[in-house]
């Protein structure tokens, strides 16, 4: 018989914390807690095989899952002392979703589940708060009704704000028994016309459509949306958690809090967290109340912590940090209620952080001595970094402050108003920069936030979805700005005087909580001592060099600000397109005569020789790989009239033998065409002078630096053995005749890029001529899938979201065809040259997943733009790491 069920608490625990893919996170971490004597309310795990089970078979559930449902209640009922449905001491339960991974788009939370007409008396006198059974009766609808029935949470909530309007109340705790059994009733019939049927008054009934809600909800387009965002796959299914409730908002001496065993925006070591005395878990979250710090350091006079208020289940949150911390060895989330003063905890998870807090908290804790320096490495995604380099506002810039709200997500951000999910989507694809603006955000929300630079909400605290959400994301968030008035209706915000419409400018502050008008122009921001603390550990145990792509002075710098070890490609194209260049590169390019190309090519020098000096005195001695022109050579081609007539005046030529030029250059598939290594063969003038800049700007700056600048020589897009050996034989001769003119002597490396199948295939014979290799992952993605790299964009992802490829194979390679040939072309080319120098330079170089690749087929380094050197140098040690412990096991 398959166990589908999984009890926990009151000293049955069936689970623990390793089960996360039968029990979802949720369950996996009741069990753990409950096995760790922490107070957990008993109830019991639906497994995520049961979901599986439930799409494999039409939606149609195990037979003999409700006998196991009826066994595991009727032991929850006897651990409480009450009955499910009973009409005197009904037992109450919660229902919830928990994946493996915690999912925002699913089915969250239904509580006090088990209450009927009849029950809510049985509640009303067992608990001796009339007014309490009531509330919790109509909360339970609305819950239930529009997560489980559908019906929108606004019919709801409208009802309710024009009840209290009518009753001249401000607070729910204001209403009495008898108002909220006049909105109750309300609630029923919203229920009724909405759906068509009554709300279910049989708790079973009531129990069976909150799992089949949660199920549901597994294949919802948010759910289905979210786990395309970060890769979650949907054969993954979801558990379902049912569990006693227990009550925050039974009077004074009760309470209910979400709380972080440490700040999860700065990763300080404090406990950080908010709480409502008398008051329900969802009322924290959903930010209707205001809610209260936990510690009284954390608290202004005029607010009111759970350390004074609530002594002593505070002092016990305390041990229950420490514990929890000590258990998990990482920073917790923890939701608590306190039923009369007496302590429950309902979910612990690993807390969601900021990049800048997760950095913080790893090296804290292996500084603690709580984790290792290996532990901590491996902690800190790779891709957040991404955000410790975002812009912060440039501090000397003018602005005007409107609002301040909470500093939910660090970061600055400027940008346009859209007050939906959808103008942000519309804006953002017509390239312009967007700040969602919306009064709270819901998981409809997310695709919107996704496609945001920033979000504000007015309403809700630092634990509120969009606080949560946009962190995860990295999105800059400012939450519970209060003091904005939101009209979606008029598309407005309105704060101080001042309103504003969609598509007018707004600045937020993620990192002060600080709103302000207008545009405010970012600097790029400086690093905390703990970034390179992190660096500095996952550099001493990466194995993978970690280079640039950089051709500019300002990209090298930042570059090697950022612990760049060279320069793993110059893309020498791009050093053409100056003003003062461009004119000479068209030259070069259209005339047919000799002459006329070598004065082009002659001009061109002066300016090469520079650049290169450049680049060389700035990575001081550190390797510089050029690469040879590659230029899709209609990327030059003078385009409109005057450009051409430009070309025809400097050239002496007549306009319309230039036009013809011009198409006769033209190419229908110019990626497959005329570039790269082709060229240097028709022109090899172009790359004469380039081997001659390379070299005396070499020569030049070992002699001012005293410091000897090896260049390393990179021929592009060769195909063959031959091509490679034409080329390189030619600028041998060059950098032979240039030492012979100044009397010098040069180490030097030629090399070639492997970016095309033949290459990687018949990559033993090419190496007898190179002295490396890099992989140009881009166009072996390109030549490999045969997916033009320009156009490509317009259907990848269709391909990406019917699963076709497991992800777009330019960002993350494709380990099976193109990851196959990388590693083929390092088989034979260390056949031929065990010591031949491998990397990588297409832009996988900074993806952490493929990084994890190329540590596995032994690359030498990676090569990637400057701002992901971080990324790689992370994600290098990482893999580095991941390999010693696969070795091990
Ligand atoms: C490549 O093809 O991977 C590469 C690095 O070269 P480029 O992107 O310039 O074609
Ligand atoms: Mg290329």
């Amino acid at each position: 018989m398959t166990k589908w069920i999984y009890s926990f608490g009151a000293g049955q625990n069936d689970g623990n914390a390793g089960m996360r893919n039968l029990l979802g996170g949720k369950g996996a971490n009741l069990a753990e807690m409950s096995n760790i004597g922490l107070p957990v309310p008993p109830g019991f795990t639906i497994t995520t095989e049961v979901c599986s089970a439930f799409y494999e078979n039409g939606r149609k559930y195990p037979d003999d899952l409700k006998a196991q449902l009826d066994d595991a209640m009727a032991r929850v009922e006897k651990a409480m002392g009450l009955r499910f449905g009973d009409a005197n001491a009904p037992l109450l339960v919660s229902v919830r979703s928990g994946a493996r991974v915690s999912m925002p788009g699913m089915m969250d939370t239904v509580l006090n589940l088990g209450l009927n007409d009849q029950t809510v008396e049985g509640l009303a006198r067992s608990s001796g708060d009339s007014r309490f059974a009531w509330d919790s009766y109509r909360r339970f609808i609305q819950m239930y009704g529009s997560v489980v029935l559908g019906v929108s949470h606004h019919r709801f909530e409208d009802l309710l704000e024009q009840t209290k309007r009518e009753l001249g109340k401000h607070d729910d705790t204001q209403l009495t028994a008898e108002e909220w059994q006049m909105v109750l009733k309300g609630y029923k019939d919203i229920v009724l016309n909405e759906t068509g049927t009554p709300f279910p008054e049989d708790p079973q009934d009531q129990l069976w459509g909150a799992i089949g809600a949660v199920f549901g909800s597994w294949m919802n387009p948010r759910a289905n949306t979210y786990r395309k965002l970060h890769d979650i796959p949907a054969s993954w299914g979801t558990a379902v958690n049912v569990q006693s409730m227990v009550f925050g908002n039974m009077g004074e001496d009760c309470a209910t809090g979400v709380c972080f065993t440490r700040d999860p925006s700065t990763g300080e070591n404090v406990f950080y967290g908010e709480y409502l005395i008398n008051a329900q878990g969802e009322d924290v979250v959903a930010g209707i109340r205001t809610p209260q710090p936990m510690a009284a350091e954390r608290a202004t006079p005029d607010q009111n912590p759970m350390e004074k208020a609530l002594p002593e289940a505070y002092q016990e949150m305390l041990k229950v940090r420490d514990l929890l911390e000590r258990h998990y060895k990482d920073m917790q989330d923890i939701e608590f209620t306190v039923q009369s003063n007496t302590l429950y905890l309902l979910q612990t998870r690993s807390g969601k952080r900021t990049a800048a807090a997760a950095l913080r908290i790893a090296i804290d804790m292996a500084q603690e001595g709580l984790i290792t320096k290996e532990d901590a490495i491996s902690r800190v995604p790779p891709a957040s970094l991404d955000q410790l380099l975002h812009p912060v506002l440039d501090p000397k810039a003018e602005r005007k402050q409107l609002a301040r709200g909470l500093p939910a997500s660090p970061g600055a951000a400027t940008g346009v108003i859209a007050f939906s999910a959808e103008d942000v989507e519309d804006r953002a694809s017509k390239g312009e920069d967007v700040i969602l603006v919306r009064i709270e955000t819901s998981p409809e929300d997310v695709h919107g936030m996704h496609a945001a630079r920033g979000v504000l909400t007015t309403r809700g605290g630092m634990t509120s979805h969009a606080a949560v959400v946009a962190r995860g994301m990295g999105r800059v968030c400012v939450a519970g700005a209060g003091s904005i008035m939101v009209d979606y209706k008029a598309q407005t915000l309105t704060v101080n005087g001042h309103t504003l419409k969609a598509g007018d400018w707004l600045t937020l502050d993620g990192g002060t909580g600080a709103v302000y008008l207008g545009r405010v122009p970012t600097i790029p921001p400086t690093l905390s001592g703990d970034f390179s603390t992190l660096m500095g550990w996952a550099d001493s145990v990466r194995r993978l060099g970690v280079r640039a792509n950089a051709e500019t002075p300002e990209d090298a710098e930042t570059a090697r600000r950022f612990g760049a070890e060279g320069i793993g490609l110059c893309r020498t194209e791009h050093m053409f397109f100056g003003p003062d260049r461009i004119g000479h590169v068209r030259q070069m390019i259209m005339t047919e005569e000799k002459d006329a190309r070598a004065k082009a090519i002659g001009a061109l020098l002066p300016f090469q020789r520079d650049d290169f000096a450049a680049l060389f005195r700035i990575m001081a001695g550190l390797p510089v790989t050029i690469r040879l022109l590659d230029p899709p050579l209609h990327e030059f081609l003078p385009h409109g009239e005057a450009e051409l007539k430009d070309v025809a005046k400097a050239l002496g030529q007549d306009v319309e033998a230039l036009r013809a030029r011009r198409s006769a250059l033209s190419e229908s598939n110019p990626m497959l065409g005329h570039r790269g290594c082709r060229l240097g063969i028709s022109y090899p003038e172009i790359y004469a002078m380039q081997v001659r800049a390379i070299t005396e700007a070499a020569l030049a700056v070992s002699k001012e630096t005293g410091k000897a600048v090896i260049p390393e020589i990179m021929i592009p897009l060769v195909g063959t053995k031959a091509e490679l050996d034409l080329v390189r034989k030619a600028s041998e001769a060059v950098i032979a005749s240039v030492l012979k003119e100044q009397n010098a002597t040069l180490d030097y490396h030629i090399g070639t890029m492997i970016e095309l199948p033949r290459a990687a295939i018949t990559a033993d014979k090419i190496a007898e001529s190179a002295d490396f290799f890099s992989f140009g992952t881009n166009d072996l993605t390109q030549t490999t899938l045969g997916l033009s790299r320009d156009d490509a964009g317009s259907f990848l992802p269709e391909y990406v979201e019917k699963g076709l490829l497991p992800q777009d194979p330019f960002i993350s390679i494709d380990q099976e065809g193109v990851g196959a040939l990388v590693r083929m072309g390092v088989e034979k080319g260390r056949a031929t040259k065990p010591d031949i120098k491998l990397g990588i330079c297409g832009e996988h170089g900074g993806d952490p997943l493929s990084i994890s690749f190329f540590e596995s087929v032994g690359l030498d380094y990676v090569s990637c733009s400057p701002f992901r050197v971080p990324v790689a140098r992370l994600a290098s040690a990482q893999a580095a790491l991941a390999a010693r412990k696969a070795v091990k096991a």
